[in-house]
């Protein structure tokens, strides 16, 4: 838990979320300002600042490694697992990250299109 994160307050309850799926070390919950009729955040309980951070230790590939491993279930949760979706990471100031806590927007629900940015 880092002091202060708003994800680590939704994983601990502090702050109330709407959850989509959860296990012992995973969570996703819909994200509050959606871009799509689908927009989930997905987030490993434990802290990591990003990408970068998590992907530094063993402890985080396999935390990283559990993420991914739920992501089937994420979509199944949605019903994009056969539509499709994006999924997206923010990386640092000009990453566009806000929340210094690592976490991937799925997003879908909709025909999203080719584009990138
Ligand atoms: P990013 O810009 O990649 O760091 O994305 C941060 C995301 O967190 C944004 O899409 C916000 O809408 C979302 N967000 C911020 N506060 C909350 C919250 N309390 N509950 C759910 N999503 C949030
Ligand atoms: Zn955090």
């Amino acid at each position: 838990m880092s002091q202060d994160c708003i994800f680590c307050k939704i994983v601990s309850g502090e702050i109330p979320s709407k959850k989509i799926f959860e296990n012992e070390s995973i969570l996703a919950f819909e994200d509050v300002n959606p871009v799509a009729p689908v927009h989930t955040l997905v987030v490993p309980k434990k802290h990591y600042d990003n990408i970068l951070d998590i992907s530094s230790s063993e402890a985080g590939l396999a935390d990283l490694n559990q993420l991914m491993a739920a992501l089937p279930k994420v979509a199944e949760e949605l019903g994009v697992e056969e539509s499709g979706f994006r999924l997206i990471n923010n990386c640092g100031e000009e990453g566009g990250q806000t929340v210094m806590h690592i976490h991937f927007h799925l997003i879908g629900g909709r025909n999203l299109g080719p584009g990138l940015i």
